[in-house]
Parts: structure tokens; C-alpha cells; sequence
């Protein structure tokens, strides 16, 4: 999709002195402008944006795997804490693994929820931070249609399908933002 420069007002930013491209919005952590800014991670400890989205993306759903995963695997643990049974285990074992059930399912949720609107965002073609501009605006102008707005994160989404799930991209200069 091609801008309408004519419809794009020039912005410029006064902390990195230079003109911002559209799509670009500054970040006062990285104290520089980001591309297609999503938000500024801190537990990725860097910005979420353009070139690093679908790394962002497999994060989420590798870690909602994971803690499913250990949820599922301590199901049986947390069940028999309520029989009437005994448990076997010293007490400091048993309280670790009723502690890290609670706290895998709470991740587990909590991912879950980011991960589902992440999709959503990207199925949309808007950021987090572009989310805000387009609910003031009747039609997205970079909404492309589903399958694009997805093929813009995964770049290579044609040409290697099983590669999806897999945190490399072989053109990273491919991303058509515009
Ligand atoms: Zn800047
Ligand atoms: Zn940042």
C-alpha cells in the first residue's frame, strides 16, 4: 500500500532533530525514533517495532506454551493437595509446586490475553499506540486486508510456510510498512 504523501502532514522530532517517517513515534527509554512503535517492553528490555514484531509475537506464544505446558504437568499435584490422600513430598516441595501452579496459570492467562489482542492488532494492521489514532479515524489507511496486514509481520509468509514458528526472517528489509 502506497501513502498519499499529500494526505501525511511532515512531523519532526525535536529530541532526535530529524524527520519522523510515517508510522514512527519516539521512545523516551531507547531515547530514539522507532518504526511501527508498538510499545516500549520491559521484559524484552528493548522497543517493540517493526523489524523485531514477529519475534514479539513467537515470545508470547512460546511463553503461553510453556507455562500451559507446566500448568498442565503439575494438574495432578495441585488436584491431590485437596484429597484427602497423603502427599508425598517434604512440606517445601509440595508448597513450591502449589506456588508455581498458582503462578504458571496466572502467566499462563495473563500471556494468553496479550496474545489475543496482539493478533487482533496485527490482523488490523495498527500497533498498540496507532490503536488510539484509529479509533478517531473512520477508514485505517494502512488496512490492506487480513492476510497482508499478517504477511507484513511475518515477511516471508509465502515462501516458507513451516517457517512461521521459527524466530528467523530472511529479509528483514522486506517489510512493505507504507
Ligand atoms: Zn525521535
Ligand atoms: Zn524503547
Amino acid at each position: 500500500m502506497v501513502a498519499n504523501p499529500a494526505s501525511e502532514a511532515v512531523r519532526f522530532c525535536r529530541k532526535c532533530n530529524l524527520f519522523k517517517p510515517p508510522r514512527c513515534h519516539h521512545c523516551s527509554v531507547c531515547g530514539r525514533c522507532i518504526l511501527k512503535m508498538d510499545h516500549h517492553c520491559v521484559w524484552v528490555v528493548n522497543c517493540v517495532g517493526a523489524k523485531n514484531y514477529k519475534y514479539f509475537l513467537l515470545f508470547l506464544f512460546y511463553t503461553f506454551l510453556e507455562t500451559t505446558l507446566v500448568t498442565l504437568s503439575l494438574l495432578p499435584h495441585f488436584i491431590a493437595f485437596f484429597s484427602d490422600g497423603e502427599i508425598p513430598g517434604t512440606p517445601g516441595t509440595i508448597a513450591a509446586t502449589f506456588l508455581t501452579f498458582v503462578l504458571n496459570l496466572a502467566f499462563a492467562l495473563s500471556v494468553l490475553g496479550f496474545l489475543i489482542m496482539h493478533i487482533s492488532l496485527v490482523a488490523a494492521n495498527t500497533t498498540t499506540i496507532e490503536a488510539f489514532e484509529k479509533k478517531r479515524t473512520s477508514t485505517w489507511r494502512y488496512d490492506i486486508g487480513r492476510k497482508k496486514n499478517f504477511e507484513q509481520v511475518t515477511v516471508f509468509f509465502n515462501m516458507l510456510h513451516y517457517c512461521q514458528f521459527v524466530p528467523i526472517s530472511f529479509n528483514l528489509f522486506a517489510i512493505n510498512f507504507m
